[in-house]
């Protein structure tokens, strides 16, 4: 994510309690253990009820129908996943409109809601080990998540249609998810829209893009087959330019509000020439195409949706394409275990605008540095700990952004360039569609060096204290 802007504190919305169908009971299920529920969160300590216990997902299929004019969402989410535990029920992570039904391997299931859980108690147990199934059919007008410090996320309506950017836990805003950066999985968006709009996702189109209209509605269907966070799923639904072209062999697909024309006519060659120079410094590009879709949106930042980014008005400059881009590698290849890890993605992505400045005839990555090291000691500049810097400050300018590449320029300067240049492409090779922590950077890096990291890190990181050199 890159925000241009600061923003303006929102009220948060309530919670919403709607009242189950009818129950039908659990049965044990024969078999060796009990069957227990799964829990509720997966304990990460900024968002303890983000994604939940007891199963890992696969897949996920979203079938929906939008109508810009009335704000009607109609969709069918089906989820396969694999029971880590014996489940007696399960929860799945979504804030969206009312349900109306919900299905666990092809039979009724009865459900509640309670906060943003999705409560699911299957006729049956579901047995350790196997795959299952779950189906939840939703229709209405679905609303954004605003969060005071963090601001707008989730499904954001826009004036010819909708966009939807969910870092960290605007997933559940559209569609019921296992909402954890940590359990990945591929998707299949089969998305209509009434004809004459375009609708972009993740990944590829499948076949030639579009399906024929149906009453006045087309459905288009994209597909994402690498594994994927669910923050960085995205659909845009609206009017839109798009350009179609290749970049080192893949398709490179590209689109803007028509009203954006004047701002972002140079998105796809930014964005071509972007990706061949991050895959020469950083490693092969990790999806099967590119791209970006820009709109009108409100929100004031652009996020790194995988393999195609989102950017709102205003964020058009070069070094937010690069950033954006560079979370490719940052973030949605390698991604986070943990939330309070977010500098590992924020920190690379800014530092890869550094470095992209220091090879286009801007300023050194170490004058950069040297700028941002003027920061006095004791000024608010060093207040948070870039490492953990607490729920509320996860997107700060200076802790994350600035000071995150600021630590990566200060592990540059300790191992010396060929070494960091190493440590760049291999840590997004071994760690491809996968999940990382801060200690697994620090183990690579000393790995590589043969040097003793510790103090470094600990300094830069987790002291809210300005550095020595
Ligand atoms: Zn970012």
């Amino acid at each position: 994510m890159r925000r241009s802007s600061p923003l303006a504190a929102f009220v948060a919305t309530g919670l919403t309690l709607i009242v189950p169908l009818p129950a039908v009971p659990a049965h044990a299920s024969t078999g060796s253990g009990a069957y227990v529920p799964g829990s509720a969160g997966l304990g990460d300590p900024y968002f303890p009820q983000a994604g939940n216990g007891g199963y890992d997902v696969g897949h996920y299929t979203i079938r929906l129908r939008f109508t810009p004019k009335t704000r009607h969402l109609g969709a069918t989410t089906t989820i396969t996943a694999t029971a880590t535990e014996n489940l007696s029920r399960f929860d799945l992570d979504f804030s969206g409109p009312k349900i109306g039904k919900v299905e666990v391997n092809g039979e009724r299931a009865s459900y509640a809601r309670k906060g943003q859980e999705l409560v699911v108690t299957p006729r049956h147990g579901l047995p350790s080990g196997k795959t299952f199934t779950v189906e939840v059919s939703y229709a209405g007008r679905p609303k954004a998540i605003k969060d005071r410090a963090l601001g707008v996320t989730g499904w954001i309506d826009t004036k010819d249609g909708a966009v939807v950017l969910a870092e960290p836990d605007g997933a559940r805003s559209w569609f019921p998810v296992n909402d954890n950066p940590r359990d990945k999985a591929t998707y299949t968006f089969e998305i209509s829209a009434p004809e004459g709009l375009t609708v972009l996702a993740n990944g590829e189109p499948k076949n030639s893009g579009v399906a024929g209209p149906r009453g006045g509605y087309r459905t288009s269907t994209w597909e994402m087959r690498r594994p994927m966070a669910s923050y960085l799923a995205m659909v845009a639904i609206g009017k839109f330019k798009v350009t179609q072209g290749v970049v080192d062999g893949m398709p490179n697909i590209t689109a803007y509000d028509p009203s954006l024309a004047k701002e972002f006519k140079h998105l796809h060659g930014i964005t071509a020439k972007a990706i061949t120079w991050e895959s020469k410094i950083l490693g092969d590009y990790p999806f099967s195409s590119t791209g970006g879709v820009a709109d009108r949106l409100g929100v004031y930042y652009a996020l790194e949706t995988q393999g195609r980014p989102v950017y709102d008005a205003g964020m058009a400059d070069e070094p937010t394409i690069v950033h954006e881009l560079a979370h490719q590698w940052f973030g949605d290849s390698v991604g986070l275990r943990s939330w309070k890890d977010i500098w590992l993605n924020e920190g690379f992505a800014s530092y890869a605008e550094w470095l992209y400045q220091e090879q286009h005839g801007g300023p050194s990555a170490e004058n950069t540095f040297a700028e941002h090291y003027k920061h006095k000691a004791g000024s608010a500049f060093w207040k948070l700990k870039t490492g953990d810097p607490g729920r509320n400050g996860m997107f700060d300018w200076n802790a994350i952004y600035v000071r995150g590449a600021m630590t990566v320029h200060a592990l540059r300067r300790k191992i010396g360039d060929e070494t960091f240049f190493t440590l760049l492409r291999t840590w997004t090779k071994e760690n491809r569609h996968s999940t990382v922590t801060t200690q697994d950077l620090i183990a690579l890096a000393e790995r590589l060096s043969g040097q003793n990291l510790g103090d470094l890190f600990d300094a830069w990181l987790y002291k809210a204290a300005k550095p020595k050199l």
